[in-house]
């Protein structure tokens, strides 16, 4: 079953989760950090064989990339997306299991 919200006012709102960063896409720019309020997004480093580190790693780093740290902090409000100019996240809805 999908998850669905409503508004304040009562009206069908369907959140679309962040899901997915392209990492070789992505230029670290950190927009999509500064707007989202729920500590989803995590600021890592590529490698030049395109492993995702920590930003203090060791290793010989490429770029900056942002990294889903916390997926289930996000609440589907769609600011990271808005903010990006690099188009590359994916979002949708999610499947949330109902007992019966
Ligand atoms: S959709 Fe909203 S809560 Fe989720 S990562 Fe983006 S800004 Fe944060
Ligand atoms: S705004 Fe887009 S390009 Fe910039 S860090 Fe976030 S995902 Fe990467």
């Amino acid at each position: 079953m999908t998850y669905q919200a409503l508004t304040r006012g009562g009206q069908p709102w369907q959140p679309l989760f962040l899901q997915e960063i392209n990492a070789h896409d992505c230029i670290g720019c950190g927009r999509c950090f500064k707007v989202c309020g729920f500590d989803v997004l995590a600021l890592k480093a590529m490698t030049e064989d395109g492993d995702i580190v920590d930003l203090d790693s060791d290793e010989e780093i490429e770029k900056k990339v942002m990294t889903i740290g916390n997926a289930d902090n996000c609440v589907g409000c769609g600011a990271c997306s808005r903010v990006c100019g690099k188009n590359v996240q994916t979002h949708g809805p999610a499947e949330i299991a109902v007992s019966v």
